[in-house]
């Protein structure tokens, strides 16, 4: 593993060189010991350097062959350790601090190890920026904007920055955030649901490929590109009512000559002249020059002549008559890029006489089970295993969203199967979730696949269900290790996955649905936590939408959440929702 166990807060500061680092830590050491931290400083050397002098004692024994010099004082002591060979690892490094009497340690290099950084980037070093490819940047100091949704600090700004390193600490080190029962899982501090879904984000890239299919196909799917009106809808100008057409221009006559007669599909081959009308049905084509239409029930016709009843209505110059065009003109946007085919659009779409859509290729997204314990439906149960559900629980969330499923089945607990399953999906997948294995007590060899085949990040999250998470890229294609727990694997994806795949997608800035409901019953939380009960909203008899939960709570209770019709949100900062309090509500719309 290349993860880092520290018993405080650990946090780095990525930049090149020439970004000012040592400068700005020096800046903000002092501020950071005068809010009371007590902070170590590991710092990576490229060169060859030597804190010790010719002719000093130390020095001396060194060179003598000491190859581990500890020379203390009342005021401070100082190791000089040389190194043969291999250069020290920042985890042996790390050991050497006397952490007991440490609150933080900030580290300096180190940039391609897992653990959290700031990005420290100046524009005048014309360098990339580090967070698109790094997952373990939270935060990024610069004198320029960043096109991320990680929080952004000006580098000149040391108190903005000392501010946030306090605020790093002091999450990192609340109790609840410790590492928890013999976890074998290293732990840098939890993080919150919204700087996980964060953090995923920024390292989702969207995926342009368009593709085009028969009408049919497009349904559930994502517009290419924006569909333009081939035609005018209406193709003419046609009359809304069954009556008479006349001229706007003689709406004063007390009479009309009817000259003709016009139905649906038919039309009137000649303009219309002063004090003419025709008998017109509702669809058919008004007469060139006629912009009027007076509904049948209001004319007396006597012969040729037709007289209206003014008393049911005066007569407005353009009333009853749908202008060509007035529905969709031509090469107006009929469906814009980015909306979801449905009912209406598929209609629409055929209504305009196209028979194609230019559509985003649905993503393809493998997914797999593991556990030695996990066996396939439909096989007779063994001894102390349990029925796969959640790879058919994906199977339909991903299908809500369009999603072209490549089910890869059980996975056994073999290092090699585990590799190998990797990374064909790899080949095959523009996404790939796994469930289970990725909590206290899993196997360690699902870890040392992820972490040997990509670049994988095992996360805390302060939420319940859920708590595990592993997110990361195989072969630059995004994994997430969702827990294995049924009803931690929905709102895992609900909460993290979704978004992620709407990302890719092409929606920009996607947000789940989300109400306020009145609590009628009053719900617990934690500090810190987010909490998702299952719940079910309706309205009450006064139209307010209200809320309870339902069922039994438990992460593995999969009924009470066919029971649902939504999750109910209680956000970190909140301990308490009591009966009548506003409370989020996401509703579970997974049956669609
Ligand atoms: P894990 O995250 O692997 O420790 O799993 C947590 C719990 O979820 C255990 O009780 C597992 O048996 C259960 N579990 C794991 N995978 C599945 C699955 N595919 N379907 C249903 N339950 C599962
Ligand atoms: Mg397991």
């Amino acid at each position: 593993m290349n993860q880092i166990n520290a018993s405080v807060p650990l946090l780095g500061f990525a930049a090149f060189s020439g970004t000012g680092k040592t400068t700005l830590l020096e800046a903000m050491l002092p501020k950071l010991v005068e809010r009371g931290l007590r902070v170590a400083v590991i710092k990576h050397a490229h060169h060859n350097f030597d804190l010790d002098e010719p002719g000093k004692d130390s020095y001396r024994l060194r060179k003598a062959g000491a190859s581990q010099m500890l020379i203390s004082s009342r005021y401070r002591r100082a190791l000089i350790s040389e190194t043969p060979t291999a250069e020290a690892t920042l985890p042996y490094l790390i050991t050497q601090l006397d952490q007991t009497q440490l609150d933080l340690i900030l580290v300096e290099g180190f940039k391609t190890l897992n653990f959290p950084k700031i990005e420290l980037h100046r524009q005048i070093i014309n360098k990339p920026w580090l967070y698109q490819d790094d997952i373990n940047i939270i935060a990024v100091a610069s004198d320029t904007k960043a096109e991320t949704t990680l929080p952004q600090i000006s580098i000149n700004d040391i108190d903005q920055l000392t501010d946030f390193v306090v605020q790093f600490s002091r999450q990192s080190q609340q109790p609840q955030l410790k590492v928890a029962r013999g976890d074998d899982i290293p732990l840098q501090g939890m993080l919150s649901v919204e700087q996980g879904r964060q953090r995923i984000l920024t390292h989702i890239k969207t995926i342009d490929n368009p593709q085009t299919v028969e009408l049919k196909q497009a349904l559930g799917q994502i517009v290419h590109t924006d569909i333009l009106s081939p035609v005018n809808v209406p193709q003419h100008t046609n009359s809304a009512m069954d009556g008479y057409a006349i001229r706007s221009q003689d709406i004063n006559l007390n009479s009309y000559t009817v000259v003709g007669q016009v139905l649906a599909g038919h039309h009137y081959p000649h303009p219309l002249q002063t004090g003419e009308a025709v008998r017109i049905m509702t669809g058919a084509p008004v007469p060139q020059g006629a912009d009027t239409v007076i509904m049948r029930e209001q004319a007396h016709q006597d012969g040729d002549t037709v007289t209206f009843n003014l008393a049911m209505g005066a007569i407005k110059a353009g009333q009853n008559v749908r202008l060509a065009g007035e529905d969709l003109a031509l090469n107006h946007v009929a469906v814009a890029k980015g909306q979801v085919i449905t009912a209406p659009e598929l209609g629409m779409v055929a209504s305009l006489g196209l028979n194609e859509i230019t559509i985003n290729t649905p993503l393809r997204v493998a997914i797999f089970s593991t556990g030695d314990e996990v066996q396939a439906p439909g096989e007779a149960q063994r001894q102390n295993c349990i029925y796969d559900s959640n790879r058919y629980s994906l199977f339909a969330l991903l299908t809500r969203l369009g999603c072209e499923v490549v089910d890869l089945g059980i996975i056994e607990d073999s290092e090699s199967v585990l590799e190998a399953t990797l990374h064909q999906a790899s080949q095959q997948a523009d996404m790939i979730l796994s469930s289970g294995g990725v909590s206290v007590g899993d196997a360690d060899y699902i870890k040392t696949v992820l972490d040997k085949l990509g670049h994988i990040n095992f996360w805390r999250i302060n939420m319940r269900p859920g708590r595990p998470l592993a997110f990361g890229h195989i072969n630059d294609v995004p994994f997430f290790g969702l827990p294995g727990n049924p009803v931690a694997v929905m709102v895992t994806f609900l909460q993290f996955v979704e978004p992620a795949i709407r990302k890719q997608q092409g929606y920009q800035n996607w947000q789940p649905q989300t109400y306020t409901a009145i609590a009628t019953e009053s719900l617990r939380s934690r500090i810190g936590r987010t909490e998702y009960l299952r719940g079910y909203f309706n309205w009450d008899a006064n139209g307010r939408l209200t809320v309870k939960t339902v069922g039994s709570q438990g992460s593995g209770i999969l009924r009470s959440m066919s029971e649902a019709n939504c999750l109910i949100e209680i956000p970190p900062q909140q301990e308490h929702a009591y009966i009548g309090d506003k409370v989020t509500v996401i509703p579970l719309d997974i049956r669609l």
